[in-house]
């Protein structure tokens, strides 16, 4: 096991790494930018080095910078969290070459993965039941462009190879609009991604997001724990998480989980990573696989008892994933609020100085924040800081412990997105389980103030 573990990255995930390396007797090099100075992790920190100014192109993003503070501590390994270096295959290449372990899968497997038009075809290769649309990157010739689309049947949607975020899609909904979408895609997904190929699906209209969680070790062990519901989202961006999906039937779950614990096997995929699918007419299509640990892994954390970030370690290091298929059980049902610094309903970010902090406790209450009183929230990085995590015997007992856990919840000094929180968790739909992605912006347009 290895004795000590940089890690590259901020807020509630570089505490969340932290408190697993404590837990394996690991210890933990903290690196901050100056804006981070005070967080509760570099506080914490047996060793903190600074990475450079608040701007994370210097500092978070600055791939020598961590590398130096990973030779200068004599850290063996870089965990990347989420965000920031964590899917960027030249970083772990570096890693690697600079003679540590990165704490995720190879650069190959990110570098397949990170390309979604080689992603899909990967998929497509190893039996994973992708969105309808082109095989590939899209062509030029405006006639087979449309003779594409006709045969994809409208709406389509024009998302970028390179994409990410949520940025570089568009959706067309007659031929007319076509060409000037593509072309328009193309142009901004090279001046934002650097890469100006684009692809095509099928447009799902009213999908539900739904993500395999999986974990594989060195030595072609996978598994997957289970499935969770993404779909409440505010411009693709997923603001409640639940651990299982309402309504959909085990027997369907275990076969997509199947099909992407081979196609793990198939690549060679080690370490946590997720398939993204949407989820229509009792259908899954993938769309996409995140090559990390993710914001939302706690309620998987929570229905299955795997330890996923210990795990992520434990199988980085070359030891074999410590349970079967068989031993991974869901048990009850688990929900995640992400808590942003900004205006509940206008989203305007509201950094600033935390004067009061005061977050729920009780049973089957969990939180991971790096937040504490008198924390100043810095206006750099994402809005962000923390999640409140919940978990019950069933989906009712969740609910009930969630609304009993926000209506505890006091943050003071900055606006936060609680008061959206407790309003949706009352809310008749999302109680009634299985909204799709489009919901809560539905919500939001009816329910503006
Ligand atoms: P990103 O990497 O930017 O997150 P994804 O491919 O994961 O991009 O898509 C993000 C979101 O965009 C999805 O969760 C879904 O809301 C929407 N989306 C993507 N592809 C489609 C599609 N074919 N039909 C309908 N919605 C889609």
């Amino acid at each position: 096991m290895f004795k000590k573990i940089l890690v590259a990255n901020r807020g509630e995930i570089a505490l969340r790494v932290q408190r697993a390396c404590r837990e394996l007797g690991i210890k933990a090099v903290m690196v901050y930018s100056e804006a981070d100075r005070d967080a509760k992790y570099v506080r914490l920190a047996e060793e903190a080095v600074c990475i450079g100014p608040a701007p994370s192109g210097q500092s978070y993003l600055s791939m020598p910078a961590i590398i130096s503070a990973a030779e200068v501590t004599d850290a063996e390994a870089i965990h990347p969290g989420y965000g920031f270096l964590s899917e960027n295959a030249d970083f772990a290449e570096r890693v690697e070459k600079s003679g540590f372990q990165f704490i995720g899968p190879t650069p190959e497997s990110i570098r397949i993965m990170g390309d979604k038009v080689s992603a899909k075809q990967a998929m497509i290769k190893a039996g994973v039941p992708c969105v309808p649309g082109s095989e590939g990157e899209l062509p030029d010739d405006p006639a087979a462009l449309k003779r594409l689309a006709k045969s994809v049947g409208y709406p389509v949607i024009i998302k970028a190879a390179g994409g990410g975020g949520g940025r570089g899609m568009r959706v067309v909904h007659t031929e007319a609009a076509l060409l000037a979408a593509v072309q328009m895609t193309k142009a901004e997904a090279g001046a934002a991604f650097g890469n100006p190929a684009v692809y095509m699906e099928k447009y799902l209209q009213n999908p539900r997001h739904i993500e395999i969680q999986v974990i594989a070790d060195k030595h072609r062990n996978a598994v997957y724990l289970g499935e969770r519901d993404c779909s409440m989202q505010r411009r693709h961006q997923k603001v409640i998480e639940e651990a299982p999906a309402p309504g959909i039937p085990r027997r369907q779950i275990e076969r997509i989980g199947e099909r992407c614990v081979a196609a793990c096997k198939k690549i060679g995929y080690r370490g946590a990573g997720t398939f993204e699918f949407l989820y229509e007419n009792g259908e899954f299509y993938f769309i996409e696989m995140n090559t990390r640990v993710q914001v939302e892994h706690p309620v998987t954390e929570w229905v299955t008892g795997v330890d996923i970030v210990r795990t992520q370690i434990m199988v980085a290091a070359g030891e074999k994933l410590p349970f079967t298929q068989r031993q991974v059980q869901i048990r009850g049902h688990a929900i995640e609020c992400r808590v942003n610094a900004e205006d509940p309903f206008k989203f305007t970010p509201s950094p600033g100085r935390v004067t009061m902090w005061h977050m729920p406790g009780g049973p089957g209450v969990r939180v991971d924040s790096h937040v504490y009183n008198n924390y100043f929230v810095p206006p750099n990085y994402d809005s962000m800081i923390g999640k409140i995590i919940v978990h019950g015997d069933t989906r009712e007992q969740a609910i009930a412990r969630m609304q009993t856990a926000l209506a505890e919840t006091v943050i003071e000094g900055i606006s936060s997105n609680v008061p959206l929180h407790r309003e949706l968790m009352v809310d008749a739909n999302f109680i009634a389980g299985g909204t799709n992605i489009h919901y809560l912006e539905k919500w939001l347009s009816d329910h503006q103030r």
